[in-house]
């Protein structure tokens, strides 16, 4: 009987996965995962201890998931053209499958493989391959909104289209090895298996879609699907999450409704936008994509900079968004552009710093939505927010959580703090600080910068006068 490799890297599944389907179409099936130290020795791997866990965790339970259907999961480690030859030559496999990969390395990797072993790769990652959707006189889109059009007209996947899983596949021969995976600690709030990423995505689309579009702005509640890290390794195929959001809004009863569920499904295409931005402008990886942003002079400052990492600015919003970072490993998306944006624009600290720290500190961490979110809060990107717009991290904080609520729980500091002072705290009086039990400069630190002298140096920095 002929056998096939499935060669899993960010489709940790069995649901709707073109690649295992496309190896069970071949024969029997060898999965196989590949401990790639030129992935995990990066710098941003190396420390991503949350993301590595989550990887860990979604490949133990996806060897149960392939137990149960009486197969397993080999794990190796090694250079994959090395661990892939060796595995073919021990198995006797004849073909290779794999879901495509659109990052720098990944595209690297897979056209050396391909040189010397039967490697095919399928769609997965995305719904449409980003070399798909071009503007009518050629090329690739720098902007969302046309892209977003462009991607709309393509065929949309519909329900028959997804892959089931398969009920029974072939045993993996005993002679096959495999290396036993690192010991996990237990992830509390994000459960890295795919019955956890079907359920959050069933538990979202019965109400919360309707109400996505005020609900996905306020930081103290659940208001977002929470689905990031389970798109980002595969857990949930993208295409599934873009049936069920059309047929979300297909139930919609009435406008508002029906607006939220566009809205969410909106969010799904910034995700494709980002991977076709990077599969066509890999640069964007190492600097602005804007070339007249490229050369700004930004601040070297430590102390600054640690301010802003571990969540002691003095500005109450953002601190409870780095701290949120800091233990969970994810960020609220507002919550991500107000800490980008301080960092960026009130700090002048180069906007790759911020990039790197989030990588490091992010269960979803993806090369390509943290470069675009970056770029985008920075002003230097794609389909950047004008770089002269500067968020008040005040006014953002009193209208997103105008009751304090998510700063309480992330700054324990400020708890008892009355909502009146819980934005300003540096505002209040020596008599009141003692009265709320809060010592500006000691208990909770006083504001980093002056915010009212910073606009002039932001704007002469982004307009090549920076003085540094
Ligand atoms: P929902 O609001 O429920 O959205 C559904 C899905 O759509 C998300 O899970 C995600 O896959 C995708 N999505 C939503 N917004 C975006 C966006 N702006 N760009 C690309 N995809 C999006 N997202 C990541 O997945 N990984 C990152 O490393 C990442 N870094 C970011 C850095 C910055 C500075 C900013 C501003 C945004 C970043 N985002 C990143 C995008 C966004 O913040 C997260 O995808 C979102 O907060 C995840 O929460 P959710 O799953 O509840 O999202």
């Amino acid at each position: 009987m002929n056998s096939a490799i499935w060669w899993i890297r960010r489709d940790l599944r069995l649901h709707d996965n073109p690649a295992l389907h496309a190896a069970l179409a071949h024969g029997a099936v060898i999965p196989l995962f590949i401990l790639d130290p030129a992935i995990l020795n990066t710098r941003w791997h190396r420390a991503a201890i949350r993301r590595r866990e989550f990887l860990l965790a979604g490949l133990r339970s996806l060897d149960r998931a392939l137990r149960s259907v009486g197969s397993r999961l080999l794990v190796r480690s090694g250079e994959p053209v090395i661990v892939l030859g060796s595995l073919v030559a021990e198995s006797g496999a004849t073909a290779i499958y794999a879901v495509e990969d659109f990052s720098p390395y990944a595209r690297r990797r897979d056209a050396a493989v391909q040189t010397v072993l039967p490697l095919t790769l399928t769609d997965g990652v995305t719904v449409h391959h980003p070399a798909w959707i071009q503007r009518k006189q050629g090329g690739p889109y720098t902007v969302f909104t046309p892209f977003y059009r462009a991607w709309r007209a393509w065929p949309m996947p519909r329900d028959e289209e997804i892959l089931d899983p398969p009920r029974r596949l072939a045993s993996v021969p005993s002679a096959l090895s495999s290396e036993p995976l690192p010991p996990t600690a237990t992830m509390n709030r994000f459960e890295a298996s795919e019955t956890e990423a079907h359920r959050r995505l069933a538990a979202f689309v019965t109400d919360s879609i309707y109400e996505y579009g005020v609900a996905r702005d306020v930081l103290a509640r659940e208001g977002t699907s929470t689905l990031s890290p389970y798109l980002r390794f595969g857990l949930l195929s993208p295409r599934n999450a873009v049936v069920t959001a059309l047929r979300a809004l297909g139930a919609a009863t009435d406008e508002v409704a029906r607006q939220s569920a566009e809205t969410w499904l909106k969010e799904l295409v910034w995700r494709e936008f980002y991977v076709q931005v990077m599969y066509h402008f890999p640069q964007v990886l190492r600097q602005a994509f804007n070339p007249r942003l490229r050369e700004i002079a930004w601040r070297d400052d430590p102390e600054h900079l640690a301010a802003w990492r571990y969540g002691k600015t003095g500005f109450p919003i953002v601190d409870a968004c780095m701290r949120q970072l800091l233990t969970t490993g994810w960020m609220h998306n507002r919550g991500r552009m107000i800490a980008a944006s301080f960092l960026v624009k009130d700090l002048l600290i180069d906007w790759r710093v911020g990039e790197a720290w989030f990588m490091q500190h992010l269960i979803d961490g993806d090369p390509a939505a943290n470069n675009g979110g970056w770029q985008w809060t920075a002003g230097v990107g794609t389909d950047a927010a004008p770089y002269f717009r500067i968020f008040n991290p005040v006014t953002q904080g009193q209208k997103f959580d105008p009751e304090g609520t998510f700063i309480r729980r992330y700054v324990p500091e400020l708890a008892k703090l009355p909502t009146e002072h819980i934005h300003t705290p540096w505002r209040m009086t020596a008599l009141e600080q003692t009265m709320q039990g809060v010592q500006i400069g000691d208990t909770y630190p006083a504001p980093i910068v002056d915010r009212a002298q910073l606009k002039a140096r932001t704007l002469a920095a982004y307009r090549g006068k920076g003085d540094g």
